[in-house]
């Protein structure tokens, strides 16, 4: 079957009770790249239109959460200016962290999309109502998925997702009411 969403006959029956939003990191909402600064602290570099993103499916009415294996500052900071309420940083093994954040949201499995890149997040991809690779996600992640970005983690993939959930949804015109 495609991976393509707008290719895909499943994509509309399965996108349509999506309210919640889990996010990987690393590859996902980053490049995946990881440096340093001279003081040992963790630099990554987040997608401004992704965040827009995040905003608007907030502003939707919808909820987003993120669950990453390692833990930085960074991650903390920016999910706090996006307002996303769900984050769990060092999730070593990241399905029991998965179903405590649904439970603590109180949505269902059947609720959320998951987008993820590598082999820790095939897991939640297969749990999730809509599981979702990025462009550059390894094989074996993409194959787990039911749709696969265009775009690559950290250029713009998260906006694609959220921008094709809700004109999926029909919320995406009253997000661009306020603008055009
Ligand atoms: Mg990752």
């Amino acid at each position: 079957m495609s991976k393509k969403i707008e290719e895909n006959p499943e994509f509309l029956k399965k996108v349509a009770p999506i309210r919640f939003l889990v996010l990987d990191v690393d590859g996902v909402m980053t490049d995946g790249k990881i440096g340093y600064t001279s003081a040992g602290d963790e630099c990554k570099s987040f997608d401004a239109k992704d965040g827009v993103g995040i905003k608007y499916w907030i502003r939707a009415g919808h909820r987003a959460g993120i669950i990453t294996g390692r833990s930085s500052p960074a991650v903390a900071r920016r999910a706090e200016e996006l307002g996303v309420g769900f984050v769990a940083q060092n999730a070593r093994e990241k399905l029991p962290v998965f179903e405590k954040m649904l439970a603590d949201a109180g949505v269902s499995a059947g609720e959320t999309a998951v987008m993820g890149d590598d082999l820790a997040d095939i897991p939640l991809i297969r749990r999730a109502g809509v599981g979702i690779a990025v462009a550059d996600a390894v094989a074996e992640t993409k194959d787990a998925a039911l749709w696969t970005t265009e775009k690559t983690g950290g250029n713009g993939a998260v906006r694609e997702v959220i921008e094709a959930i809700l004109k999926a949804q029909d919320r995406w015109t009253v997000i661009l009411s306020r603008y055009c």
